[in-house]
């Protein structure tokens, strides 16, 4: 489905003069757009899919643009073009000699629902790297020291024989039977794992009809934790608790790695060099319009309307637990030293993955927030490229924070699975 917005940002960074390498790692929407040459390399990031079912006019009442077809609301479509104008910034300051090195735009692919970036980090093009930034819309603008949750994705399917569930059942082993013991015993060990674990799931598959005992069953389960260690831990036990439902309803099993996401490993040094850029870049204002359509919209949707907050915020400090979520930017900052940038693109508490981010992302709110996003990149890419101590400040401590871990993909082997391009 993003086939149009990918070719879209190639085809512009293209005609800016960058060279432009598409089908990165066998993915057809994933691309890297270079210019200049040399060290320093200053890589940057931008998505550009979108949700399912969330198109939305720009407007305070909810009304799709087109019935059924997808929406922004992760606000994607303002991540891609504000990253590639940070790089076509540096490009002009590289044309004119102002500054030397490389900078490298990554159209990252499918980050809701493949981690695209994992298949091009296993790939290797961000392995020679100095530094690499990202950013993200926002209801805060912000430096982010924040991490977010390691994850893995797996499907575990059983496999039983069928049978008439009323005339000879007792030829029949369900498979269902063994994914509800599989549950019972994942519900039993929420109780005995960290606070920071989080386990969900759904039935993927339980049968068809009723009077046929279901030969196949799935349930696809996601395991989160603060970090891929804890992941690991507690996957090993569900392993065993597949096992022993298959056992329990005489079926064979197999769990089957779909994907998995480190967690972000912070930088300080970098999120420093950001903050300094964003009070020098904001804050955002806006207009009386668009204070009313922010606190409209909110209270549409049923919540608080607190105007929209565009100030620049004195930086938090990093949590002891992750915040609820995972991003394959988390196995980039295993990688390379990485930035992030939160920037205000919705109403104050807006309702994230909803309409009222896909509304406020087709109109100057957003728009006013994907400029910040670029500017404030921008500047910070000049210090990178320019200021050698603060490079080598951020890379001590990436060596420092990432201790011994290697970073490993979490893929299963070969391609990776693409939906098909004409489904809606
Ligand atoms: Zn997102």
């Amino acid at each position: 489905m993003e086939h149009k917005s990918s070719k879209a940002l190639a085809d512009y960074a293209e005609a800016q003069g960058f060279t432009v390498e598409r089908n990165v790692a066998d993915l057809p929407t994933a691309f890297i757009a270079s210019y200049g040459s040399g060290k320093p390399i200053i890589g940057i990031m931008g998505e550009f899919d979108a949700l399912p079912g969330l198109s939305q006019k720009a407007q305070t009442t909810k009304e799709a643009l087109e019935v059924d077809a997808p929406g922004h609301g992760c606000g994607h479509n303002m991540f891609g073009p504000g990253s590639l104008g940070a790089a076509i910034a540096i490009k002009e300051l590289m044309e004119t000699g102002q500054l030397k090195g490389t900078i490298r735009f990554y159209g990252t692919p499918a980050e809701e629902d493949l981690a695209g970036k994992v298949y091009m980090a296993r790939a290797g093009v961000f392995n020679d790297l100095d530094v690499c930034l990202d950013w993200h819309p926002s209801y805060l603008n912000e430096a982010s020291v924040q991490s977010s949750q390691a994850v893995t994705d797996f499907s575990i399917n059983f496999k039983g024989k069928s049978a008439h569930a009323a005339a000879d059942p007792w030829n029949g082993r369900s498979a269902l039977d063994a994914a509800e013991f599989f549950t019972t015993g994942i519900n039993s060990l929420r109780e005995h794992v960290k606070p920071s674990v989080r386990m969900h799931y759904v039935y993927s598959n339980a049968g068809q009809v009723p009077n046929v005992i279901p030969a196949e069953a799935s349930v696809w389960l996601w395991i989160r934790d603060s970090k891929r260690s804890g992941v690991a831990e507690v996957a090993a036990r569900m392993k065993n608790i597949a096992k022993g439902a298959a056992l329990m309803a005489g079926v064979d099993y197999e769990v089957k790695l779909n994907s998995g996401l480190y967690e972000i490993l912070v930088n300080q040094a970098g999120a420093n060099a950001l903050q300094k850029n964003i009070a020098f870049v904001g804050p955002i204002t806006y207009t009386t319009e668009e204070i009313e359509f922010a606190n409209n919209i909110m209270k549409e949707y049923g919540l608080e309307a607190n105007g929209i907050d565009g100030s620049i915020h004195e930086m938090k400090e990093t949590s002891k637990e992750a915040v609820g979520g995972s991003t394959d930017v988390g196995d980039i900052s295993y990688i390379v030293p990485e930035i992030s940038l939160g920037a205000v693109t919705a109403p104050d508490g807006s309702p994230w993955h909803s309409w009222v981010v896909v509304a406020c992302g087709g109109m100057s709110i957003g728009h006013k927030g994907m400029l910040f996003a670029s500017k404030s990149l921008g500047t910070t890419m000049v210090d990178l490229f320019e200021d050698a101590t603060l490079r080598a400040e951020i890379k001590k401590e990436f060596l420092e924070r990432k201790g011994a871990e290697i970073w490993k993909p979490m893929l299963p082997d070969g391609p990776a699975p693409i939906p098909n391009s004409k489904s809606k």
